[in-house]
């Protein structure tokens, strides 16, 4: 097979690749790169480097694993191929002298031992900061199982490491991926993560950063596949949490569950993309508003409510708290207000100083999504809104949600997450 049969075959792997409601798909180039086949580019920000635009490439789907919801499954029948280290760089080359990406994310399937395909892992990173001399930014899907010192390796060379946990605890894993070590994929997060914290200590103490290597490192993700287990969004959540507190973790990945054709999940339901949706929205609260977990709202079952947003669900479950108000409620209660994101309530506590906020009207010019924070907020002592609006507020309702629109796939959701 030609280079441009395995990248047809290779890319085609991304085909149903999104994160999130369903929006179309990220194929570019599909007619434009010539020999280069088409490519999957994304453009992802970088903490404390602005963004890049990545080429995400898939270095062989041939598996020795037999994952009953994964599409490169052995036992499936399908075209595998693989790209050598020199073929996966000069592609990247290729793309980036045209000006589509300057950046790469590499995943794999892993045929055989772990071991050899770290290697190929390797090989690949040093071509490009060795012989490249590529200095950007390279993200690596980790190898459940690859020696202490090829993780090592892989960390220092690439700007951010990730790997697939599928699931938050192994029980409900092995079901599905009977040939799957979670203990052994632990493992191999836990070392990733003590190199990420080591380096980043280093740099806070003053190491200068590698020549080679810029940008350092970016801190890790994970990635889970959710509705494929029983594991409901508490869980997922309380082991997100962990991870964090651990450190070293960026942020994760969720992808909902589709039923593959021709796997042994062929006729399992699609989870609803909103679910991920949902879980994305939580991790963003947590990560970036500072909510606790104790502060998010699940339903009888653990799950997140898919007809209204976890931070509208949050504030309605947390009654008492409301209606804050605006002209002297801290910056962090005014953060936990539907309608008011950290930009607009920092502008609030700025402003109120030398401004007094008067109608709705005032609080809309500053940013306030009215629409969904009147319900909660109160302005010197009056209440803006008597109803909270909580169900103008989804986006789907539970009966229309969009689960529904799923159909059997050929590809995976995740495979470049
Ligand atoms: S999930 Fe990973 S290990 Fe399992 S079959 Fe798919 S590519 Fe192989």
């Amino acid at each position: 097979m030609d280079l441009k049969g395995k990248l047809a075959v290779l890319m085609s792997c991304a085909g149903d690749d999104r994160e999130g409601v369903p929006s179309p798909p990220r194929l570019r180039n599909a007619n434009a790169s010539g020999a280069l086949g088409p490519l999957n580019l994304r453009k992802v920000r970088i903490p404390g480097r602005g963004s890049a635009t990545l080429l995400r490439v898939l270095m062989t789907n041939a598996c020795s694993f037999n994952c009953h919801y994964c599409p490169m499954r052995r036992d499936r029948e399908m075209p595998r191929t693989l790209l050598t280290p020199e073929e996966l760089v000069r592609i990247f080359v290729q793309a980036r002298a045209r000006g589509w990406c300057d950046g790469l994310f590499i995943t794999t399937g892993i045929p055989g031992r772990p071991g050899p395909v770290a290697d190929k892992l390797i090989a690949v990173l040093e071509l490009l900061r060795f012989r490249e001399r590529f200095t950007g930014y390279v993200h690596v899907k980790l190898i459940p199982g690859a020696d202490t010192a090829q993780i090592e390796r892989i960390v220092k060379l690439a700007n951010r490491v990730s790997i697939n946990l599928e699931a938050p605890c192994g029980a409900t894993l092995a079901p599905i991926a009977p040939e799957k070590d979670y203990d052994l994929t632990t493992a191999s997060l836990a070392r990733a993560q003590s190199l990420v914290r080591l380096e980043r200590a280093e740099r806070r103490d003053g190491k200068p950063g590698d020549a080679l290597r810029p940008g350092g490192v970016a801190g890790m993700t994970v990635q889970f596949v959710v509705g494929a287990t029983p594991d409901n969004d508490r869980t997922f959540v309380g082991k997100v949490g962990e991870l964090y507190r651990t450190g070293g973790l960026h942020h994760p990945h969720f992808s909902a569950f589709r039923p593959i054709l021709d796997t042994p999940m062929e006729s399992v339901e699609a989870t609803p993309a909103l679910r991920e949706h949902r879980l994305y929205q939580v991790d963003w609260l947590v990560r970036g508003y500072g909510f606790d977990a104790s502060e998010i709202s699940y339903d009888a079952k653990g799950n997140l409510p898919l007809s209204m947003d976890p931070k509208t669900a949050s504030a309605l479950a947390q009654g008492a708290k409301f209606p804050v108000e605006v002209r002297t409620a801290p910056y962090e209660v005014l953060l936990r207000v539907p309608g008011i994101g950290p930009v607009t309530a920092r502008r609030i506590v700025a402003e109120r100083v030398t401004t007094t906020f008067r109608s709705l009207a005032d609080l809309r010019k500053i940013g306030v999504i009215v629409a969904r924070a009147a319900g909660f907020l109160s302005l010197g002592g009056r209440r803006l809104q008597d109803v909270r609006w909580a169900s103008q507020m989804s986006l789907w309702s539970e009966g229309e949600e969009v689960g529904a629109r799923h159909h059997m796939y050929a590809f995976s959701p995740g495979t470049f997450r």
